[in-house]
C-alpha cells in the first residue's frame, strides 16, 4: 500500500495514471513537459462537457494535494466526465485512482464515468482486486518515468488523433 507521502513525492496525478493505459510513450512525454494534449480540440471539447453537463450539482471541481483534480465530488460518489470511452480502461483507472486516493485519505466512495455524449456512465468500485491494480499502474508509472529515454513508438490504432502524433511520426 502506497502511502499520501510517497504519491506526492512520485507527482503522480489521474493524468499520468490515465496515459499509462494508452500509451506508455505519451506518458513519458508529458511528464517530460511536452504537453501538447493541453490544445488538442479533443481536450477542450472534454472541458466544456464537463463546465456544462451537471450544472446542477452543487459540490464541482475539487483538487487533492495538487495531485487529484475530481469532476464532482458527491456525498456518495465521485464522478469524472469523459469525452469519449474509446479507451474506457485508461478513464477506469484513473477513477480507480483517485478513489484509491481518497481512501489514503479516509475518504470511501464509489465511482461513477459519465459520457454525456453518449448517454452512457459506468461505475467503478474500489474492490481489492482493483488496489492492486492501481498499485501496479503506480509501480509502472514509476518505472516508466524514471528512464532516461521515451519508450519506443509503437503504432497503435488511435495514435493519428494523438497530438503526439507528428511528434512521433514526422
Ligand atoms: S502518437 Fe501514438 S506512439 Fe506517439 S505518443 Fe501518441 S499514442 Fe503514443
Amino acid at each position: 500500500m502506497f502511502d499520501r507521502t510517497d504519491l506526492q513525492r512520485l507527482k503522480i496525478n489521474g493524468v499520468k495514471i490515465n496515459y499509462l493505459y494508452v500509451c506508455e510513450r505519451k506518458l513519458w512525454l508529458f511528464d517530460r513537459g511536452i504537453q501538447l494534449e493541453e490544445n488538442s480540440e479533443k481536450v477542450l471539447l472534454g472541458k466544456l462537457l464537463s463546465e456544462y453537463s451537471y450544472p446542477s450539482e452543487t459540490r464541482r471541481e475539487v483538487l487533492i494535494d495538487d495531485l487529484i483534480k475530481i469532476d464532482v465530488m458527491g456525498e456518495e460518489e465521485i464522478r469524472e466526465i469523459k469525452y469519449s470511452n474509446s479507451l474506457a480502461s485508461a478513464n477506469r483507472i484513473q477513477i480507480l485512482y483517485y478513489l484509491y486516493y481518497l481512501k489514503m485519505l479516509g475518504i470511501e466512495r464509489k465511482g461513477i464515468i459519465n459520457y454525456p455524449k453518449m448517454r452512457r456512465m459506468e461505475e467503478v468500485s474500489l474492490t481489492p482486486e482493483a488496489e492492486r491494480e492501481v498499485e501496479q499502474a503506480i509501480k509502472r508509472v514509476e518505472e516508466v518515468l524514471s528512464s532516461p529515454r521515451p519508450p519506443e513508438v509503437k503504432r497503435k490504432s488511435y495514435c493519428p488523433k494523438c497530438a503526439y502524433y507528428e511528434f512521433c511520426f514526422g
